[in-house]
């Protein structure tokens, strides 16, 4: 569903990425994990168009070149840690809030809503508001959001990482619940590996910039190409 060939991205002359190249497969659960500053976040800001990189021998999403994109014409949707939902709307509000900057017809958008809202496990708090909301709950308003289009590609930036231990566990369980229901790809940014072995197809381990090692969880955890691989799968991290 994407294939990435030789993306760079400098910062100011810092190589954030250092030619990455990578093939998605449509309904595929990839992880991206690796230690801070090694280039996850960024690269997901450029498959969500939020970033163009400085080059890129090629960027395809659904077999169509999406260099020049913007993000609104990728049928792409991003999850952040702090999931910025808007404090001041209801919930149903904030779900319905990309259907109605696209005009479609308020019945049609509150129907999409409550199926949104159904697929995260939250079908009766559509008038609640954001505030009476508990972390977890928030959380799940932000995937709500993000599905509601229903994108090709969902995009999870640390989306756990401002919940607690046990709510990360629930949530890593829906998550995959998620995509099975969905049959979307996930994209998920981690620099947990017991996040990216429990819920991952495939794990791709970047180190400053580069791919380090790319393969299932076992593979990795089994097999590590590397000495950072061996380290950083070997939960010391
Ligand atoms: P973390 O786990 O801490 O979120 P990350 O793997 O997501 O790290 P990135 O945010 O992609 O890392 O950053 C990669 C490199 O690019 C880092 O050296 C970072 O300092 C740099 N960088 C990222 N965004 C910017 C920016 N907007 N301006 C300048 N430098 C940036
Ligand atoms: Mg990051």
């Amino acid at each position: 569903i994407l294939t990435l060939a030789n993306v760079q991205q400098s910062y100011s002359g810092v190589l954030a990425l250092r030619g990455i190249s990578l093939d998605v497969a449509k309904g595929e659960f990839l992880t991206l994990l690796g230690p801070s500053g090694s280039g996850k976040s960024t690269l997901l800001r450029v498959i969500a168009g939020l970033e163009e990189p400085d080059s890129a021998d090629v960027m395809r999403l659904n077999g169509h070149s999406i260099v020049g994109v913007p993000p609104e014409a990728r049928n792409v949707s991003t999850v952040f840690q702090h999931y910025a939902l808007f404090p001041h709307m209801s919930v149903g509000e904030n779900v319905e809030y990309s259907l109605r900057i696209r005009k479609v017809a308020p019945e049609e958008r509150r129907r999409r809503a409550e199926a949104a809202l159904a697929l995260v496990r939250l079908p009766d708090k559509y008038g609640r508001r954001i505030h009476q909301l508990s972390g977890g709950e928030r959380q799940r308003v932000a995937l709500a959001r993000s599905l509601v289009m229903g994108p090709d590609i969902l995009l999870l930036d640390e989306p756990l990482g401002a919940l607690d231990e046990r709510l990360r566990l629930d949530m890593q369980l829906e998550l995959i619940e998620l995509r099975r229901k969905t049959g979307a790809t996930f994209i998920l940014v981690t620099h947990s590996q017991e996040e990216a072995i429990t819920m991952s197809d495939r794990i791709v381990l970047m180190r400053a910039g580069t791919i380090e090692q790319m393969g299932s969880p076992r593979d990795l955890f089994a097999s590590p190409a590397t000495e950072f691989a061996a380290r950083f799968m070997g939960f010391e991290n």
